[in-house]
């Protein structure tokens, strides 16, 4: 018997196997692989919100954990993912310069936000008021991350592409049967397409549909993220960029559309001085929550499964923490934070 089914291989999947595979704990992946929000992600990580200078949920404590983390796998699977990079702030206006001053002395901001201005010489950039640099932020490659964890699941026969049908699923006493497979615990970490899960589809996951450009351009050469109305996040191949993101409350379709490509030209086209062009347009759904917190349980009745989903717009710092409270909880009878536990939506649930 194996000790665990996850379903679902994106961020919040690849983090939960990893967690199981330093625990020394079997398991096989059933995962589709064409909706996924992790393969569209820029895969930034910042530990400062950077709209008010202010520090996201846990942000010191998972960027913590997730580095060193993140860090063991690119050792094990052999391949270079993990790229710090300097965040540059485009100040808008002198005042915005006095704010992120008095937030870089606040003692959780510290750390992060360097008091001293960097001024601007890239021509190719408008940033008349300087950059304000963000320390220990960078990007993840999720997509080449995930396809190397895919690889050696393969090898090891761990890793099925198929969409998981919930018919097929047998609930016994302390285990579960798919198919062929049986296992102690089933988790499911579908993203978005929780929505489908008959199981879970109780929790508020709202989705907020995302799209980035992915732009290249010879005379930008920059080696560090820019952000004004949008980001620039350099990626691996020289003079390609990825621009975004939006953010579309209503629209639940995984397409590219028009509206984004606009809607991001426009911002690009404030913040840049260059020449450039559209190579390719990106689309995801992130698995947004009511109050913003992740969805990590188990289920009110079946006691051997469980969810791990929610991550919202920061699944590269949230998704090792949550895996590792998700693991000890399952393991070890930790508590999980009442925040992220999905027992708080519990009144939501009918048999
Ligand atoms: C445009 C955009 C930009 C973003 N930028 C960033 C960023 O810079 N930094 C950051 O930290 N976060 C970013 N995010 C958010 C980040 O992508 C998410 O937080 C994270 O990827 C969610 O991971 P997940 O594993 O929960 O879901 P997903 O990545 O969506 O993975 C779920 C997987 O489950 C599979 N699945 C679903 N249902 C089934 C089923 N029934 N059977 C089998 N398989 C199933 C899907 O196909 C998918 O492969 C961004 C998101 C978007 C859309």
């Amino acid at each position: 018997m194996l000790d665990y089914i996850i379903v679902g291989f994106g961020l919040a999947g690849m983090s939960l196997a990893e967690q199981l595979q330093k625990n020394s704990k079997s398991f096989v992946v059933i995962t589709e692989e064409d909706k996924s929000s992790s393969v569209v992600a820029g895969g930034m990580y910042n530990p400062v919100i950077l709209k008010r200078f202010t520090s996201p949920w846990e942000a010191v404590s998972q960027l913590e954990y997730a580095m060193p983390f993140y860090n063991a796998m690119q050792t094990r699977l052999g391949v270079n993912v993990v790229n710090p990079f300097p965040l540059l702030r485009v100040f808008n206006a002198i005042e915005e310069q006095n704010n992120w001053l008095i937030a870089s002395d606040k003692p959780n901001l510290a750390p992060f936000l360097s008091p001293n201005f960097v001024k601007n010489d890239n021509a190719a950039i408008h940033a008349d008021n300087n950059f304000g640099v963000v320390n220990k932020a960078g990007r993840l490659q999720v997509a080449k991350l995930l396809h190397s964890y895919k690889n050696e699941l393969l090898s090891t026969k761990s890793y099925l592409q198929e969409a998981f049908s919930y018919n097929d699923l047998e609930v016994k006493k302390d285990h579960v049967v798919y198919k062929d497979l049986k296992a102690k615990h089933i988790v499911f970490s579908e993203g978005y397409g929780m929505k489908e899960n008959p199981f879970f589809n109780y929790l508020p996951l709202n989705g907020t549909k995302g799209e980035v450009l992915i732009i290249k351009s010879e005379s930008l050469k920059l080696n560090a993220i820019v952000k004004s109305g949008v980001f620039i996040i350099p990626l691996e191949e020289n003079d390609i960029y990825l621009v975004g993101a939006t953010y579309h409350w209503t629209d639940k379709t995984w397409e590219a559309t028009e509206e984004a490509k606009i809607e991001l030209k426009d911002k690009l086209d404030l913040l840049l001085n260059c020449e450039y062009i559209i190579v390719d347009q990106l689309a995801g759904i992130r698995p947004t929550v009511k109050d913003r917190r992740p969805l990590i349980g188990r289920h009110p009745e079946h006691k051997n499964m469980y969810v791990l989903n929610g991550l919202g717009t920061r699944g590269v710092m949230v998704a090792p923490t949550v895996s590792n409270q998700l693991f000890n909880y399952i393991e070890n009878n930790t508590e999980l934070d009442a925040e992220i536990d999905i027992e708080r939506f519990s009144s939501g649930y009918n048999k």
